[in-house]
């Protein structure tokens, strides 16, 4: 959360300057923050955990996985030994111990916004394609085979497992391991700081406040697997079902299919979370939070259309009778009754539901800032300004302005509260 007014002001500025003018040139410096002050999580070396199950999306696929593996977004076939034997050859490691803490306060919380874990996601996601983007600027090349940078949610209702996939900049094995077990920057160590205070007693408020990063994925899951592959390193799993530690094992099998860049979340949903399965509470939560990333949010979504088809039995059936008439030299003669002819006619089609499945953009609507001001509502405003800065407060005030001169730019600044 940046609180110094002039500091956000300009922050804000410049990232929407920036959305206006030229996407696909500069970031944020934030995006750039590593966690270099952040001790590396240790290395415990090789050991073999046997404590996780094998993954609900082992040698599972439904018929929708069969369409998104076009997508690049396989839930490849590989049965439970196999996925065991796998892990078996990956390496344990200890969360580091304020990682743990927080983890055991998220998934023990009776906190109830817990859809935040889907904004906080995706904002991941969002970060991760901004940099790859920067980096595509600098090397042509650096996009490859790659060139979309989008997100997609993907869900297996069966399995109740959600997949969040981005086309961003992956992790390498030494990332996955300092970021997803050390406390990285930003949400998560300002929620230790603020739980640390003990100014707010109630650590639910504190994790509505801070997000908490990608550790929020636990508000909903029991196991959290990520695939993910840089540009920089080979692809890597990294799997936690929390209590205290987390596997990474080098994917050659490519267990969950190929990610080629990116990064690939597959959240095991607790038993009390299937709502997070419905298409309708995904669209609307995306509305809601993370409306305004800059990169094309995609759900995979079923569509039922209803369809006249001709019954092909009494088709058949027909056309049989039309072929003796034909072949008897008998003459035929046929009683013209115009109402059995419309009756005969209306029994040969019948309505059939025809179930098909596309990937949806939900975040359509055109940026703020290229709109006319008197056409934004303060309540979007607002929204977006939080979307953008995490605070949980409306803004004091916004100024929505552009400059036309040599060069031309539409902005909007705005001033938090505190
Ligand atoms: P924060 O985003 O506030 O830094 P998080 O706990 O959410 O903290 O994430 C920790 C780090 O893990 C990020 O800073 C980033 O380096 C890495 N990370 C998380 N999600 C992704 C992703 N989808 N792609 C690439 N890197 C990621």
């Amino acid at each position: 959360m940046c609180l110094p007014i002039l500091k956000c002001m300009v922050l804000l500025a410049s990232m929407v300057l920036v959305g206006a003018l030229m996407p696909a040139v500069f970031l944020p410096g934030v995006a750039y923050s590593e966690g270099e002050d952040v001790e590396a999580a240790e290395d415990s070396g090789v050991e073999v955990d046997t404590n996780q199950g094998a993954s609900a999306t082992d040698g599972a696929t439904d018929s929708d996985a069969v369409a998104a593996e076009e997508n690049k977004m396989t839930i490849d076939g590989m049965s439970s030994a196999e996925y065991e034997a796998l892990k078996a050859n990956g390496e344990k490691h200890e969360f580091q111990a304020e990682v743990s803490r927080m983890m055991k306060l998220i998934i023990n919380s009776l906190y109830t916004n817990k859809e935040i874990y889907l904004r906080e996601l995706i904002s991941n996601g969002s970060d991760a394609l901004d940099k790859v983007r920067f980096l595509a600027v600098q090397d042509k090349d650096y996009l490859g085979e790659t060139q979309d940078l989008q997100i997609k949610i993907h869900v297996d209702k069966e399995n109740k497992v959600i997949h969040l996939t981005d086309t961003g900049i992956g992790m390498t094995k030494a990332d996955l391991v300092r970021h997803l077990g050390t406390i990285a920057k930003s949400g998560t160590s300002d929620f230790l700081a603020a739980m640390k205070d003990g100014s707010t007693a109630d650590t639910s408020n504190l994790i509505g406040q801070f997000g908490v990063g990608f550790y929020s994925a636990y508000l909903v899951a029991d196991k959290v697997t990520v695939i993910t592959k840089s540009n920089d390193d080979e692809q890597y799993i990294w799997e936690s079902a929390a209590g205290g530690s987390f596997t990474v094992m080098k994917d050659e099998e490519r267990a969950h299919g190929d990610i080629n860049r990116g990064t690939k979340l597959i959240l095991t949903l607790k038993e009390d979370q299937s709502e997070f399965l419905e298409e309708r509470r995904l669209k609307d939560l995306v509305k809601k939070h993370s409306e305004f990333i800059g990169f094309p949010i995609e759900l995979y979504v079923e569509k039922s259309k209803e369809k006249e088809v001709t019954d092909s039995e009494e088709d058949e059936e027909d056309a049989k009778k039309d072929e003796e008439g034909k072949d008897s030299d008998e003459p035929q003669i046929e009683e013209v009754d115009e109402a059995k002819e419309e009756d005969a006619k209306k029994k040969k089609t019948k309505k059939v539901k025809e179930v098909s499945h596309e990937w949806e953009q939900l975040n359509k609507n055109k940026p703020l800032w290229m709109r006319k001001s008197e056409d934004v509502t303060n309540e979007e405003y607002a929204s977006f300004y939080k979307s953008l800065s995490n605070d949980w407060e409306d803004h004091l005030s916004v100024k929505h302005f552009s400059v036309e001169g040599q060069l031309e730019f539409r902005a909007l600044l705005f001033v938090p509260r505190r």
